[in-house]
């Protein structure tokens, strides 16, 4: 790239960008490593550097114990002066967490509660719920990141319609928060933040292509394709779980029947267990009983990991990527339920995809998802990829 082509002000925010990534990926760096490592002159690091330690994003740490010489501090993503704010949108219960910029959650200040029936309420709750956790701490807030179901239209910043958590249901969360605290904030889909989650802080780090098919409450799918996680015109991208497999199949809650979310996703096993028993038990209950041999199931395990297979082999055939990830509880029934599903999966996909591609449960959580979105948020906000 030539880059006396390109103006300063653009290159100082490549510059800021790469920085972050290359701290992301690696964890901290002295100055000098991050030069190596980004290929960027040490002048030009050393500018950027001032500006991130500056805005609250960077902060000077110790050398290692270890080191030779007179070694410089070094840089790592802010861990004491800063930190952001994620907030979970689920069906059973919504959490605030705060977290470090390099995504270490401060477990002791983990906020739950209900999801309310009415939207203001929502609101309400969670920007006390939000305000309690910065006092809580002398750390500036840069920013809250929303994990949210359903359709969200990323373009707009609006919820669009969850069929499970109708409460934001054509409202803006992410609008409203920003309102009040005066940082960026953003929403987005909770299988697109998982898939961040997982490339910043999980078994993805480093891969370019891969995806992430979350099968718990619905089906969603994020993947990445060339280091950029696919986002459609607005952010819909992935609505996998909308694919009808059975035409004549059950209501899903978009509208249409047979969705391939209404037959493989931990929900759908838990809705064929309560058919079959006459009783209503939660996800969490139904995963319990069967892996504890309490409730027996075979049929309706095997229903749920056929559909799963017919979905994983679609987004293997789709994306060709190097790994697909897969986030959900009933995989964990048993030890050989995720060796089962590969096995159907690799009858129904092609080949030369099938081979090249690893497939894996998840490590990182929700939670961690909406840290993600925004870490990644004010990542991507700094400035443009530096291309290859
Ligand atoms: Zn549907």
């Amino acid at each position: 790239m030539a880059s006396s082509h390109i103006q300063p002000g653009l290159l100082r925010k490549m510059t800021v960008r790469r920085i972050l990534e290359t701290l992301q990926q690696q964890g901290p760096l002295s100055r000098a490593d991050l030069t190596r490592e980004t290929g960027i002159s040490a002048p030009t690091v050393s500018k950027a550097v001032v500006d991130l330690l500056e805005s609250g994003l960077l902060e000077e740490g110790e050398a290692p114990d270890n080191a030779l010489g007179r070694p410089g501090k070094r840089l790592q993503l802010a861990r004491s002066r800063a930190q952001v704010v994620g907030v979970v949108l689920d069906v059973q219960s919504c959490r605030v967490v705060s977290a470090s910029l390099d995504g270490e959650i401060n477990e002791e200040h983990v906020k739950t509660f209900a999801p309310p029936a009415n939207y203001e309420t929502l609101i309400d709750i969670l920007s006390r719920t939000v305000e309690d956790l910065v006092k809580q701490t002398t750390s500036i807030l840069l920013g809250i990141g929303i994990s949210s179901p359903g359709l969200v239209d990323e373009e707009n910043e609006l919820c669009l319609l969850s069929p499970n958590l109708q409460v934001t249901n054509q409202h803006s969360p992410a609008k409203d928060l920003a309102a009040i605290f005066d940082v960026p904030t953003i929403c987005m889909q909770e299988s697109r933040a998982l898939c961040l989650a997982e490339r910043l802080y999980g078994k993805a780090r480093g891969l370019d292509d891969f995806a992430m098919m979350d099968v718990s409450t619905g089906l969603g799918l994020g993947v990445f394709i060339g280091g950029e996680l696919l986002r459609g015109q607005s952010g819909l991208a992935g609505e996998l779980g909308h694919l009808t497999v059975d035409p004549t199949g059950k209501l899903c809650g978009c509208g249409n029947h047979g969705c391939l979310e209404t037959l493989a996703t931990d929900s759908a096993l838990a809705t064929m267990v309560a058919e079959k028993s006459g009783k209503k038990l939660s996800i969490d209950e139904v995963v319990r009983q069967l892996r504890a041999g309490e409730l027996q199931a075979p049929e309706e395990l095997n229903r749920v990991c056929e559909y799963l297979a017919i979905g994983m082999s679609a987004a293997i055939n789709l994306f060709n990527p190097s790994t697909l990830f897969v986030h959900g509880r009933f995989l964990e029934i048993s030890d050989s339920m995720l060796a089962q599903v590969i096995r159907m999966t690799r009858r129904r996909t092609l080949d030369p995809s099938f081979e090249r591609c690893t497939i894996e449960m998840a490590i990182t959580t929700k939670d961690q998802a909406a840290i993600a979105a925004i870490v990644h948020h004010l990542t991507t906000a700094a400035g443009p990829r530096v291309g290859n």
